[in-house]
């Protein structure tokens, strides 16, 4: 063990085996033992001894919109690769769109990775864009490294996305599914989604009749038989529709290739408590009712839900307008994902190994991410150490994301991330962050 970097102890690692006292290893930026709590170090290695704090493997966020370049106004590598260390995340996976270019050619592909590169603070991968006329470039993206290809069923919000219709998705997944990729759907049907009353307006509960639950349902129930029909591999992004769960669940158990994500807004807000026009709550699909936020938790308890993701999609102050039919839809949430979730997680009977397999180690699989999502030996020495039992109340001038805007504003969440940490070297503590040390990750 002499080429050890540091070791790191806590009386709660989180492992894949469950929490426990452990010192954990690292050399080269890696992990290479758990060993016991008092396992000793060799001389001249230096050991961080947490105490009590927890020990968690540093989160996966899949699902992150930062913007740059183009957009960088609403968002940049900078400010949220920092807000996402902040929040105990070591990976971001980039969303295609939002940016100016979007992720949708090998050549944008560049740019994007250009961009990012010096800014990173955190491990960085993108995913690729799947629009009606770029079929021909999701091979030579795949071969480039992006992590999968999301795709919009109904309008994006922005023009230079464009949603696919039946037989472009057709076409698309064909394609994916034959180099063996990843297809993730923003799944709600356009035409439920016309046939809804749209009221415009400032009330909250004219913005939600506006998105139905079948609108999710429907597209979803689409998406699940093109993936039977051949035999492909599709994630459902932000699911907030809990009617969708039983047929969710049933195709998982007939083998069809589908994995879900929700969000920490679905899990942890409720339709009840947003104010009329506070658009700082306004996302697409809707955040739900109260009775629906329960049955996501059971999706999530039985893993009819996989994981939990941001959907951080931040705009400027002046585009979060007062009316719901027109303000930018996007909840930001990057630093806040890991508490926010605690707080409900704690509360509902579930533990910090649970939130550890929907926050690190599920979306890790799903974007292929290797090296990433769990506390053992072989994977990055990525960790974020949290304190469990403190408490905070979020201002959202102390977060780190560009705009400081948020629903969470005001509210009280349990678990302040005390340090994190990227291949074995601390990327945030107590004096604050380091120099940008990410890496641009590229799948398989
Ligand atoms: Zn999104």
């Amino acid at each position: 063990m002499s080429d050890l970097e540091r070791v790191l102890r806590s009386t709660r690692v989180i492992t894949p085996e469950g929490t426990r006292p452990a010192s954990v290893a690292v050399a080269a930026g890696k992990i290479v033992d758990v060993l016991p709590h008092d396992a000793e170090a060799p001389p001249g290695v230096p050991v961080e001894d947490f105490g009590d704090d927890a020990l968690l493997p540093g989160l996966v966020d899949t699902h992150v919109h930062v913007n740059d370049p183009g957009r960088s106004e609403w968002e940049g590598f900078w400010t949220a690769t920092r807000a996402a260390a902040a929040g105990g995340i070591t990976t971001l996976v980039d969303m295609p769109l939002n940016s100016l270019p979007p992720t949708t050619t090998t050549a944008h592909l560049q740019v994007k990775r250009e961009t990012a590169a010096p800014k990173a603070h955190i491990d960085v991968g993108f995913w690729g864009g799947a629009l009606p006329d770029n079929v021909h470039e999701l091979r030579p993206l795949h071969d480039a490294g992006v992590h999968g290809f999301k795709c919009f069923l109904s309008p994006s919000g922005v023009d230079e996305f464009p949603q696919l219709d039946q037989r472009q998705l057709r076409r698309s997944l064909t394609e994916i599914a034959g180099f063996g990729g990843l297809l993730i759907v923003h799944a709600e049907d356009p035409h439920q989604l016309a046939g809804a009353p749209q009221r415009g307006g400032e009330r909250y509960a004219d913005f939600l009749a506006s998105r139905p639950r079948d609108a999710e349902n429907t597209a979803i129930r689409t998406l699940i038989e093109l993936a039977r029909e051949l035999d492909a591999r599709v994630h459902v992004l932000h699911l907030s529709s809990s009617d969708a769960l039983p047929l969710i669940a049933e195709a998982k158990r007939a083998g069809v290739r589908v994995t879900v994500e929700s969000c920490p807004h679905f899990l942890t807000l409720t339709a009840e408590e947003v104010p009329d026009g506070a658009t700082e709550f306004k996302c697409c699909p809707p955040i739900r009712e109260a009775a629906n936020q329960d049955a996501l938790w059971q999706g999530l308890a039985d893993g009819t839900i996989d994981c939990v993701v941001s959907d951080h999609s931040p705009s400027t102050a002046d585009l979060k307008t007062g009316d719901f039919a027109t303000a930018w839809g996007g909840i930001s949430s990057l630093q806040l994902g890991l508490p926010a979730i605690w707080t409900e997680a704690r509360g509902r009977g579930h533990t910090l190994d649970d939130v550890v397999r929907w926050m690190s180690t599920a979306p890790a699989a799903i974007a292929g991410l290797a090296d990433k999502g769990a506390i053992e030996a072989g994977k990055d020495a990525d960790f974020a150490v949290l304190a469990p039992e403190r408490s905070f109340t979020v201002d959202p001038a102390r977060l780190q994301h560009r705009n400081p805007i948020t629903a969470y504003a005001g509210k009280t969440l349990h678990g302040v991330v005390t340090s994190t940490w990227l291949r074995g070297r601390r990327v945030l503590g107590d004096d604050g962050f380091t120099e940008p040390s990410g890496r641009l990750l590229r799948a398989h």
